[in-house]
């Protein structure tokens, strides 16, 4: 058990077992990290059966990294929407931002979250700054940092 614990906290994607039944029947068991699937494969097609194990768990990954990034992406107008948001959830916040660094600065200050990044194309475009509501000069991601 404790192998197992070990390696899954080292983030090891496939476990292989095999044991001495496993030797006589020329079999092994694949386990894969993200989903638990279990299968036990010829250990002639061993190679074969750990890449295409291998290419579905980095599928899987993508696509839960995806589907946590889109539930945990919100957009706000105001700097009050902001910090509501940032009290009770976590994630990514879309605002519109003027460019100043006294807004950036008042951001961080009432909401505890900062600049992440500027998208090239943010899901929706906001034209007011959140601090000062004057005309926003660039979409930004913001996040708290944990
Ligand atoms: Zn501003």
């Amino acid at each position: 058990g404790w192998k197992f614990n070990e390696y899954e906290m080292r983030g090891v994607p496939v476990r292989l077992e095999i044991g001495p039944r496993d030797m006589e029947n020329g079999v092994c068991v694949l386990v894969s990290r993200i989903t638990g699937e279990k299968k036990v494969v010829e250990q002639a097609n061993l190679v074969e059966e750990i890449q295409n194990m291998l290419t579905q768990v980095q599928s899987d990954m993508l696509e839960r990294a995806r589907t946590f990034m889109s539930d945990n992406f919100y957009s706000v107008d105001t700097l009050d929407e902001m910090k509501e948001l940032m009290e009770n959830k976590r994630g990514f916040t879309l605002a519109g931002w003027c460019g100043s660094e006294a807004c950036e600065d008042k951001v961080r200050e009432v909401t505890g979250a900062t600049s992440r990044n500027i998208p090239f194309q943010p899901a929706e475009e906001k034209h007011t700054c959140l601090a000062c509501g004057e005309k926003a000069k660039n979409t930004v991601v913001f996040a708290r940092a944990y």
